[in-house]
């Protein structure tokens, strides 16, 4: 298996993944966005609510406000020695209180862990006006986009086969340039040439536009342009890295099961 990184930024990943099946790749996209465990709002206590919104429109915009977190200082209540009681280790309490006239941000949430923090400080939860009040305690725990949404740690993950384009015998008519919407093929003294292979949709556009038969789109069956975006609750690079783990532990678990059978 060999890895190219195309891009790396804090919140947003592309790579070329070669040498591996396409089960392997989308096991990996599923893991991005289902397996990686991340903090979010699970449970609210709400001790006031004078605002517009109803107190269930209240807790499910709380719910989806991504929250960055060191997750290793926590387990999931399922695993934790409290047996979802709830304690320190599974568990993290974040309060809310405000009067209006304001507009209530994400960044007014105070958490009892300081790692634990809303990954943007402006997401809007409700406007208050003259009088409006609220006054609130959320609880974050451990979950998986299985589960819910809310702890989706990846998001817009994808892949595509790794296109590959060959030009044969060609007399530079330009029509397969003039077809292509990415603008990834160009006319370089008499040959055609693709500018940026990975942008290619392999839409065949310019193989249809082609009278001579000379441009050829393929696909590579074992290698694959992948992107992800993370919800700011943690990084690429650590969400690709447990996102991988996920797979090696479930696949571990699986050959302790197998071999008991
Ligand atoms: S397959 Fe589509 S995107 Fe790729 S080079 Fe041809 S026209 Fe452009
Ligand atoms: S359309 Fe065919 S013949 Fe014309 S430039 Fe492209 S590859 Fe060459
Ligand atoms: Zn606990």
């Amino acid at each position: 298996m060999e890895l190219e990184i195309i891009e790396l930024s804090e919140r947003k990943a592309r790579f070329v993944l070669s040498g591996v099946s396409a089960a392997f790749a989308n096991a990996l996209r599923r893991s991005i966005t289902s397996e990686v465990p991340i903090l979010a709002i699970d449970d609210v206590n709400i001790y006031d609510n004078t605002s517009v919104l109803f107190d269930e429109q209240l807790a499910l915009r709380l719910g989806l406000i991504p929250l960055k977190a060191d997750t290793t200082k926590y387990v999931s209540p399922q695993e934790c020695k409290c047996e979802g009681q709830g304690c320190p280790l599974c568990q993290v309490s974040l309060t809310l209180s405000a009067e209006g006239p304001k507009v209530m941000y994400s960044g007014d949430m105070i958490s009892t862990d300081p790692d634990v923090r809303p990954a943007e400080a402006t997401v809007p939860i409700v406007e208050l006006k003259e009088k409006h009040k609220v006054v609130i305690e959320a609880i974050a725990r451990l979950g998986t986009g299985r589960s819910h949404s809310k702890w989706q740690a990846g998001i817009a993950s994808g892949y595509k086969n790794m296109p590959a384009i060959t030009v044969g015998e060609c007399d530079q008519c330009g029509e397969c340039i003039k077809a292509c919407p990415r603008d990834i093929l160009e006319l370089n003294g008499n040959k055609v040439e693709v500018v940026d292979i990975i942008d290619c949709s392999i839409c065949r556009l310019c193989e249809e536009a082609c009278d001579m038969n000379a441009i050829k789109v393929s696909e590579d069956p074992e290698s694959f342009v992948m992107t992800f975006e993370t919800s700011g609750s943690t990084t690429a690079a650590e969400l690709a890295v447990q996102a991988a783990g996920s797979i090696k532990k479930r696949a571990e678990q699986l050959g302790e099961i197998l071999e008991t059978l």
